[in-house]
């Protein structure tokens, strides 16, 4: 999971370096470890990348180091690949086309053999992400222009990939024919005549209407959006009837002011938990959210249920999201840090607290700790999500199913190793009747095990989720 960020603009019309830092700003959530970008002045491109969070990353001398009207930016949550600097994005190559820059969401699951295949062709690399295959495919097709040395890169990657690409005057944003990440489009438009200033594109919507830019539509799964001075062309590269988009992004990544296919990830979460607390009725005194990923799904379900919804954790803003710190001693020590009972809320009370997922069973086991030790005299554990059973090869760091406590454990286990009184699970049709997505359209392999895209082995595919 990372976030990527494209701007174009005509030359003067726009500042691209410090609307892509509010961009990135705005896709944070979507990775923390590094952030950087790409800029154009429409002659030559300027990178500057590091580890950290957007708002350390650069600061107003740096963005004005970064002169242009084009740019790409990335914030990046490692997948494949180490979690150092020389992993982060943009990447930057010369080759025939001249300098190209690129900012990937996603994981290809073909990368090892497709890097095998490069380097036995001569190709040097210089990170370990799968990213850097792409622009290595683009380079080889040396004598083709940027555009269709993209598609026939495309057509050699398999995985999940939301792109942008970056030369001295384009702009390029594509997704893979399944859509497993998401990319919208928006527009900057002069306030009073209307005339498009910028063309944007966003992992997220929210990147738009953070910048008061207008959401167009989204970039559809195998279509290349191709954006310079002619205008904004539209190529589709890859047609399938079967559509792969990511179920997680709506449970867990996304930001809830963001839409997706339509429809608004608050609202989505809101209905999840309506048809959760359907699903297991309960009898209790107070509603409350894992902060913060359980809000929406937790007010659904309290107006579902007419308990009253309440704060009864408070989570530290300023520490990171336990889940990115690669190493588990730093993520259980992330989780305690993070999380402060209410006690006036939870002493004596019957409490249903409710989170997005259970992935290691850390956070649920934290929380229940957390309400017992404040006082709650029952603790009713509910999921807004089913059993995370199956490893996520396409940008989701889960790829071990050894830490999937759901893998090794049936739910009753997982409510004693938890400490709850109970534990209740959305079931998989809950979900999908919740989304509003037809199942055929969405990706919900971590659930089912039915991965859209073959896993290869390359990926290190644990036995146990060869079902
Ligand atoms: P656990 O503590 O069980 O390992 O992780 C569950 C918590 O991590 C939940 O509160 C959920 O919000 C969050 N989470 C679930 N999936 C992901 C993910 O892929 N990335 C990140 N950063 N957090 C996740
Ligand atoms: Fe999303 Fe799960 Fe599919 Fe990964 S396996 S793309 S997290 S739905
Ligand atoms: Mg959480």
């Amino acid at each position: 999971m990372c976030g990527v960020f494209g701007i174009f603009g005509g030359p003067g019309e726009v500042n691209a370096a410090s609307l892509t830092y509010m961009g990135l700003y705005a896709l944070q959530h979507r990775g923390q470890e590094s952030a950087g970008m790409a800029v154009s002045d429409g002659d030559s491109l300027q990178l500057h990348k590091e580890m950290g969070l957007t708002a350390n990353v650069f600061d107003e001398e740096i963005i004005n180091r970064l002169p242009g009207s084009l740019a790409i930016g990335h914030v990046r949550y490692s997948t494949t690949g180490e979690s150092s600097i020389i992993n982060a994005q943009p990447l930057l190559a010369h080759c025939s086309k001249g300098a190209v820059a690129l900012a990937h969401n996603g994981n290809l699951t073909n990368a090892q053999e497709l890097r095998r295949e490069l380097e036995l062709g001569g190709s040097v690399f210089q990170t370990t992400t799968d990213s850097e295959v792409v622009i290595n495919l683009i380079a080889r097709f040396g004598k083709d222009d940027l555009q269709t040395a993209t598609i026939r890169a495309a057509k050699r990657l398999r995985g999940s990939y939301a792109l942008v690409i970056l030369a001295r005057d384009k702009l390029i944003g594509l997704r893979d024919p399944l859509g497993i990440r998401p990319l919208c489009l928006g527009r900057l438009a002069d306030g009073a005549a209307g005339r498009t200033k910028a063309y944007i594109l966003a992992s997220e919507s929210c990147a738009l209407s953070n910048l008061g830019a207008e959401f167009l539509r989204e970039v559809e799964p195998g279509e290349m959006v191709v954006i310079d001075q002619a205008g904004l062309r539209s190529i589709k590269f890859a047609s399938r009837r079967r559509q792969a988009f990511c179920v997680f992004e709506y449970i867990y990544f996304a930001r809830p002011d963001t839409f997706l296919a339509g429809k608004n990830v608050h609202e989505v979460r809101k209905a999840i938990g309506a048809v959760l607390a359907g699903e297991a009725p309960v009898e209790a005194d107070v509603v409350i959210p894992a902060p913060d990923s359980g809000t929406s799904a937790a007010m659904g379900f309290a107006a579902a249920t007419g308990i009253p919804f309440e704060i009864g954790l408070i989570k530290n803003r300023y520490v990171g999201r336990t889940f990115i710190q690669p190493a588990q001693e730093a993520r259980e020590l992330g989780v305690r840090i993070k999380l402060n009972p209410v006690e006036s809320v939870i002493r004596g009370r019957r409490v249903v607290v409710i989170d997005d997922s259970i992935v290691r069973g850390t956070t649920s086991a934290t929380m229940v700790r957390l309400l017992r030790e404040a006082g709650a005299r029952e603790v009713h554990l509910y999921i807004a999500s089913p059993p995370y059973l199956h490893p996520c090869y396409y940008g989701i760091d889960t790829s071990q199913a050894g830490e999937l406590v759901a893998a090794t454990h049936t739910p009753a286990e997982i409510r004693d190793l938890v400490g709850a009184d109970t534990l209740h699970y959305l079931s998989l049709q809950g979900l999908l009747r919740a989304v509003g997505t037809p199942g055929q359209k969405l990706c919900a392999a971590c659930f089912n095990g039915k991965y859209p895209v073959p896993v290869q082995q390359e990926v290190n595919l644990p036995e146990a989720s060869l079902a």
